[in-house]
C-alpha cells in the first residue's frame, strides 16, 4: 500500500468504482480505493441489476440517463461486459390517479430528452402478454429501461479505473480515519496507513459505521429486500421464440411489483408495505456475501395480487428467493457531496439505485473534488439536504416510509406523516387549535393553511384543485383586503460579525452591502456565475466592539449547503464569525394594507411611512419585547417580519391577534404566502432560483452591482449581462381549469417544447392560473396571447406571458 494518496475512496461496490473511475476521468490519478472484503461484497453483488431514468427530481433523471448511457463505454475501455438487456420498461397504471400521475412523467420526460410513450392498457399487454389488460387503465413506456449484470458493471468500473492509473486494495478494512491539520486524513486500516488528501465515504452497507469515524450521524439505513427467481416458463419462451427479444421490465404500482425477464424465466421483486429495517443500529463488520433468511408471508399480499394480473406467474416454479439489504436516506435519494463542518471529508454513500444513479453520482462527486462544482444541480441528492433533526431513529421512521410508500402516488399536497412532528414552535398548539394544516419545511411544522370553524383542517389529496382551495383564497383576500399574520420561524437566519464582515458578504454577494438599518435582497453566485443563494441582508446595530453585524435571511432547506460555503471562503484570519440561529430566532410576518396600523398598535415607536420606510431595518420593542423588524413581505404588499427569541413568539402572536381583531387579521399559511408571492411575479429559492440558472437569466438584474467591489462569479456575471445568457424566467397566465401547474410540465411554442415550468398555482386574488418558468431569452419576448402551451395533466393550455405582475405592478402597495 502506498503511503500518500490524494483520495481515499472507501468501499469497493458499484458506487466506490464509479467514484474511483469518474476520479480518474477528470484527471486525478493518485486515487486508490480500499475495500474491506472483495469488489461488490456488500449490497451490490446480489442487486436485481435494473435500471430506469424516471426520478421525481428532473436533475437526477438526467444523471440516471447519464448512467445508463455511460455502460458501452465502459464496456469499450475495459474489455469487461456489463451483461446489458437493454429491453425497455413499462409502468402500469391500475387507476385514474395513477395514469394521471404516468401523464404528468411522460410530459416531464418530454423536456428532459428522454423517449416515453404512453399506452393503452391493450397496447402494453401486446408488448407484454403475461398481463391481464383488464387490470389496468393504461401504461407507459420507456425504452431506455433495462437490467445488467452488477458483478461485471461494477468490474467494469473498477478495471477502467486502474487502466487510467487508480491502485485497489482489496481485504483491508479502514478502522479509523484521523484528522491531520493540515486538512488531510490518516486513514488506519488492518493493513497498515495511509495519508489521504481526501476521502470518500462509499460504504453502502457500513457508510453508516465510516461516517462514525469521523463523529457523523449519517440520515442511511438499510432495508431487506426480496425478489424471486422463476424457472423457467413456457410464456417466456415461446415470447422470446415468437418476438426474438425479450419481454420488457413492468412496474405494477398497485401490486408494488417489478419484474424482468432472467433467463427464460422472471425476476418479481417487492417494496412490500410490511417492510422491515436491517440492523437499525449498527453493522456487523463480519457480514459477508450472505443473504437473509426470506419471508414469503410478509410480500404474500404482493405476490396474491401480482398472480391475479399475471397469471402465468402464478403458475410458475420459484427457483430462487433472494433476501438482500440495501441502503435508502429519508426521501430515497443518495447522500452525496461534501460534509459541511469536515475538511476534505466526502460521501457518496445511501444510493438505492446503484446501477441507474452510480454512475451520475460518480461523475457529479469527482466534478465537485477536482474542479470545486458538481457541474449538475444536484440538490435532490446533496448530503446538505438533511439538519441534525434527521437523527437515527427519525431516518429509521421515514425510511421504512419511503420503502413501503415506493410505489405508491405522492400527490403535490401530500404531507408524509412519518417522524412527526419533529420540530415545533411555542405557536403550534395554538394555531392547531385554530385550525391550522400543518407541513414539514425542513423538519419544523409550519401552517400550510387554516381551516375555518366546522371545517375538517385536512387535505384531500390530489392532482387537482383541491378543499384547501377556497380557504387559501379566503386567506389571499384577508390579507390584500386587510392584514394577514403567518409564522415564518421556517426561514434560514444568520448573523455575520466581525471586523472582517461587510467585506466577506461583499465578496460572496451580487450587490453591494446595506447601510446601518437598511435591508438589501442579493443573489450569491458560484465562481460559473450560477446561482447558488438568494438573501435578505440587514445592516444591524453594531455591537459592543463597534464591529458591524449583518443579519441574513434565506431558504431554510439550503442552511447546510449555504453554511458549507460559507465556511469554505470564510478567511483565515478569524476577522468574521458566523452564527447560524437555527430556531434561536424566530418571526411572523404581517401583511396588507392595514398592518402597518396593526403594527401601530404595539408600540409606541413612530412606524410611518416617512419614519420606517420600505426595506428599512430596526430594533424595536413590540408589544413590550425585543424585536427586529423588516419592512418587507415576500406577498408583495405593505407590510413587516417581526423576529424575536423563541421565548417571546407566543406572546407576540396572541398581542398581534389581540390588535388586529377589529382590523379583520386573518391568519394564513404558506400556501397563501405562496399564491400571493406569483402575483408579483417574485421567485422562490430552489424552483426558479437554482444553480442552473444565471441572475440575469432569473431577471434578478436589480441586485447585480457590476460597479462595486469584485465578487465570486462577478467574471461570468459580466459575460452574462453581456451575452443576455440563454433563457429567460418569465410569468404566464394559463388558460387551466380544474388543476395549476404544479412544477416541471414542459412549455411548447408552435408545437414544440422549448422551456418547463419552474412553479405556479392560483392567483387566488388576481383570479388567474399563473405559472412561471424558463423559456429561450429570445421567447421572452413573445407576449402575443397564448402564443405558449403548458402541458397539464396530458392536456396543452394556452398561456400568455405578462412582464408586469398581475397585483401590484408599480409596487405603491409595498413601498407605500
Ligand atoms: C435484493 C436487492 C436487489 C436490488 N436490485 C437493484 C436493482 O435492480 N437496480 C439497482 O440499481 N439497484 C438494486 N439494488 C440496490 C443496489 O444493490 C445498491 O444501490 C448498490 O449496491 C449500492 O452500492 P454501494 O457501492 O453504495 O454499496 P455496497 O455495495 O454496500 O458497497 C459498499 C462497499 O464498501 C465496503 N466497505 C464498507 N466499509 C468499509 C471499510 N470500513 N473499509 C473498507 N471497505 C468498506 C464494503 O465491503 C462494500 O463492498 C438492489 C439491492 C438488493 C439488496
Amino acid at each position: 500500500m502506498k503511503s500518500h494518496t490524494q483520495v481515499a475512496v472507501i468501499g469497493g461496490g458499484v458506487v466506490g468504482c464509479s467514484v474511483l473511475y469518474h476520479l480518474t476521468k477528470a484527471g486525478w490519478k493518485d486515487v486508490v480505493l480500499i475495500e474491506r472484503d472483495q469488489l461488490t461484497s456488500g449490497s451490490t453483488w446480489h442487486a436485481a441489476g435494473g435500471f430506469h431514468t424516471l426520478n421525481g427530481d428532473p436533475n437526477v433523471a438526467k444523471l440516471q440517463g447519464y448512467t445508463i448511457g455511460l455502460y458501452d463505454e465502459l464496456e469499450k475501455i475495459s474489455g469487461q461486459s456489463c451483461g446489458l438487456h437493454r429491453s425497455g420498461g413499462l409502468m402500469l397504471a391500475d387507476t385514474h390517479e395513477r395514469m394521471e400521475w404516468l401523464k404528468m412523467a411522460h410530459a416531464r420526460a418530454r423536456y428532459l430528452g428522454l423517449e416515453t410513450e404512453l399506452l393503452s392498457a391493450k397496447e402494453a399487454q401486446a408488448l407484454f402478454p403475461l398481463m391481464e389488460a383488464k387490470h389496468f387503465v393504461g401504461a407507459m413506456l420507456d425504452k431506455a429501461d433495462g437490467n445488467l449484470d452488477p458483478s461485471g458493471t461494477t468490474h467494469a468500473y473498477a478495471k477502467s479505473a486502474r487502466i487510467n492509473g487508480a491502485e485497489i486494495y482489496l481485504k483491508t478494512r479502514v478502522a479509523a480515519l484521523k484528522p491531520r491539520k493540515d486538512g488531510s486524513w490518516d486513514v488506519i486500516t488492518e493493513q497498515g496507513n495511509i495519508q489521504a488528501e481526501h476521502v470518500v465515504n462509499c460504504g453502502g452497507l457500513w457508510a453508516r459505521e465510516v461516517g462514525r469515524m469521523v463523529g457523523l450521524e449519517l440520515p442511511v439505513l438499510a432495508m431487506e429486500h426480496m425478489y424471486l427467481v422463476t424457472d423457467e416458463m413456457p410464456e417466456v419462451v415461446a415470447f422470446n421464440k415468437e418476438r426474438g427479444h425479450e419481454l420488457p421490465h413492468a412496474i405494477d404500482f398497485k401490486a408494488e411489483i417489478y419484474m424482468r425477464q432472467e433467463r427464460s424465466g422472471m425476476v418479481l421483486g417487492t417494496y412490500e408495505k410490511d417492510c422491515r429495517p436491517w440492523q437499525p443500529r449498527q453493522t456487523p463488520w463480519d457480514f459477508g456475501t450472505e443473504l437473509l433468511a426470506p419471508d414469503l408471508e410478509r410480500i404474500a399480499p404482493s405476490l396474491e395480487l401480482g398472480h391475479k394480473h399475471f397469471p402465468a406467474m402464478a403458475k410458475a416454479g420459484i427457483k430462487r428467493i433472494i433476501n438482500g439489504p440495501f441502503t435508502f436516506s429519508p426521501d430515497g435519494n443518495p447522500l452525496v457531496g461534501p460534509v459541511q463542518g469536515l475538511r476534505n471529508f466526502w460521501c457518496a454513500c445511501a444510493v438505492m439505485a446503484g446501477f441507474s444513479q452510480g454512475g451520475g453520482v460518480g461523475l457529479a462527486l469527482s466534478q465537485w473534488m477536482v474542479h470545486g462544482d458538481p457541474g449538475f444541480d444536484v440538490w435532490a441528492m446533496d448530503i446538505a439536504r438533511f439538519g441534525d433533526w434527521a437523527t437515527r431513529s427519525y431516518t429509521n421512521e421515514k425510511v421504512r416510509e419511503n420503502y413501503s410508500r415506493r410505489f405508491s402516488i405522492r400527490f403535490p399536497n401530500e404531507e408524509l406523516p412519518a417522524a412527526r412532528p419533529q420540530q415545533t414552535t411555542s405557536l403550534y398548539d395554538v394555531m392547531i387549535a385554530q385550525g391550522a394544516v400543518m407541513g414539514d419545511s425542513w423538519g419544523l411544522e409550519t401552517p400550510l393553511w387554516f381551516a375555518p370553524k366546522g371545517v375538517e383542517p385536512k387535505d384531500i389529496v390530489s392532482f387537482h384543485r383541491s378543499n384547501d382551495f377556497k380557504h387559501v383564497k379566503a386567506e389571499c383576500l384577508g390579507v390584500r383586503n386587510a392584514v394577514g399574520v403567518t409564522e415564518i420561524a421556517n426561514f434560514a437566519k444568520y448573523e455575520f460579525k466581525g471586523p472582517g464582515a461587510e467585506a466577506f458578504l461583499s465578496r460572496l454577494m451580487t450587490n453591494k452591502m446595506p447601510r446601518a438599518g437598511r435591508l438589501i435582497l442579493t443573489p450569491m453566485l458560484n465562481p460559473e456565475g450560477r446561482l447558488i443563494g438568494d438573501f435578505t441582508i440587514a445592516k444591524a446595530q453594531p455591537d459592543k466592539n463597534g464591529d458591524g453585524r449583518f443579519i441574513m435571511w434565506g431558504s431554510s432547506q439550503a442552511q447546510k449547503y449555504h453554511m458549507r460555503w460559507f465556511e469554505k471562503h470564510l478567511p483565515a484570519d478569524g476577522s468574521v464569525q458566523i452564527h447560524r440561529y437555527d430556531m434561536g430566532l424566530v418571526g411572523l410576518s404581517i401583511a396588507g394594507p392595514k398592518s402597518r396600523e396593526l403594527l401601530q398598535r404595539l408600540t409606541d415607536e413612530d412606524v410611518s411611512n416617512a419614519a420606517f420606510k420600505f426595506m428599512d431595518h430596526r430594533s424595536i420593542d413590540i408589544a413590550n419585547l425585543p424585536a427586529m423588524i423588516n419592512r418587507v413581505t415576500y406577498s408583495g404588499d405593505l407590510g413587516y417580519e417581526i423576529w424575536v427569541a423563541p421565548e417571546y413568539q407566543r406572546r407576540l402572536f396572541l398581542a398581534i391577534h389581540e390588535a388586529g381583531k377589529d382590523l379583520g387579521l386573518i391568519n394564513f399559511g404558506m400556501r397563501a404566502l405562496l399564491s400571493l408571492r406569483l402575483e408579483k411575479n417574485f421567485p422562490t429559492w430552489y424552483r426558479e432560483l437554482r444553480p442552473i440558472y444565471g441572475p440575469f437569466e432569473a431577471g434578478l438584474d436589480r441586485f447585480v452591482d457590476l460597479t462595486k467591489n469584485d465578487f465570486i462569479g462577478r467574471e461570468a456575471a459580466v459575460k452574462e449581462k453581456e451575452t443576455g445568457g440563454k433563457l429567460r424566467r418569465v410569468t404566464m397566465v394559463v388558460e387551466a381549469s380544474d388543476a395549476d401547474v404544479l412544477g416541471d410540465e414542459p412549455i411548447w411554442h408552435k408545437g414544440q417544447v422549448i422551456g418547463w415550468v419552474t412553479s405556479g398555482g392560483y392567483g387566488h386574488y388576481v383570479d388567474k392560473s399563473l405559472a412561471q418558468g424558463y423559456v429561450p431569452k429570445e421567447l421572452a419576448t413573445d407576449t402575443a396571447r397564448s402564443a405558449f402551451e403548458i402541458e397539464i395533466l396530458g392536456e396543452r393550455r394556452k398561456a400568455t406571458i405578462i412582464t408586469d405582475p398581475l397585483f401590484d405592478p408599480e409596487a405603491k402597495r409595498m413601498r407605500g
